[in-house]
């Protein structure tokens, strides 16, 4: 990675926490930040080697990083995670929220754990990271999040009725929070990626999904991740709140 020059730069001096960012899009959107200028806290659950070797090269490169372990779905290690950032840093001006996980099966199958656990980090990790860091965006008035969907959350897909019911629930929370935090000059906003080559979609692959897919082919995490930094961290996008966009090759066209 290259960090841009300082007069280029435009978080540069601001603090941004990316959650699940040890891997795929989440590493591609902390990666993204700290070019940008942003001291990057890079959260994850249990790669601990993995979020040393991004913060490392974040260094390498000349930006910021930090590696905080916490388990979003967890509402203790939220505050734990927010309260380490602030003793850190003192301030927080981005939040992605992108950790995320699949339990696929379908309906009948389920398990009422499968259920539980995609809905408790997929949504109710994204309400608890949400309502903390917002408190210190309100005294701040000003701060961007940005809330990772899902086209599933958008469409519905066979074998995912918890991680579709989790994504759709993200649209939902991401409209009426920008709402609610608009006069402050906090903007909210959702992206929904289609099929990105990661951990998370690597067994997919042989399904024939390319089919489904105009530009024909997975998209990558970078190619996420240039959607989250300019909603992060342009001026140009200062005026964008309430919004869900697609990075998905064209699979959903509205
Ligand atoms: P991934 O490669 O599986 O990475 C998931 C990340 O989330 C890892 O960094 C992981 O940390 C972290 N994580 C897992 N459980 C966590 C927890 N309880 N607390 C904190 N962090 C946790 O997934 P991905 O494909 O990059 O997906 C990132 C986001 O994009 C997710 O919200 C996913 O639903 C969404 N998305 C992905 C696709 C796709 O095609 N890949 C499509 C649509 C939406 P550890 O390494 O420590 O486990």
């Amino acid at each position: 990675m290259e960090v841009l020059p300082e007069a280029l730069q435009h978080l540069r001096g601001q603090v941004a926490i990316v959650t699940g960012a040890s891997r795929g899009i989440g590493r591609a959107v902390a990666l993204a930040l700290a070019t940008e200028g942003a001291k990057v806290v890079v959260n994850y659950a249990s790669s601990g080697e993995a979020a040393e070797k991004l913060v490392a090269e974040i260094a390498a490169a000349g930006g910021e990083a930090i590696a905080l372990q916490a388990d979003v779905s967890q509402l203790e290690q939220v505050e734990a995670l927010v309260e380490a950032t602030m003793q850190q840093w003192g301030r927080i001006d981005v939040l992605v929220n992108n950790a995320g996980i699949t339990r696929d099966t379908l309906l009948l199958r389920m398990k009422t754990e499968d259920w539980q656990a995609v809905i408790n980090l997929n949504l109710t990790g994204v309400f608890f990271c949400t309502r903390a860091v917002s408190k210190v965006m309100l005294k701040q008035r000003s701060g961007r999040i940005v809330n990772i969907t899902s086209v599933a959350g958008l469409m519905g897909n066979p074998g995912q009725a918890n991680y579709s019911a989790a994504k759709a629930g993200v649209i939902g929370f991401t409209k009426t929070v920008a709402k609610e935090l608009a006069s402050r000059g906090i903007t909210v906003n959702a992206v929904a990626p289609g099929f990105i080559a990661t951990d998370m979609t690597h067994d997919l692959k042989a399904e024939g999904i390319l089919q489904f897919i105009p530009l024909g082919r997975y998209g990558q995490p970078e190619e996420v991740a240039g959607l989250i930094r300019f909603l992060a961290a342009d001026p140009a996008a200062a005026y964008i709140t309430g919004q869900v966009m697609n990075v998905d090759g064209g699979m959903v066209m509205a």
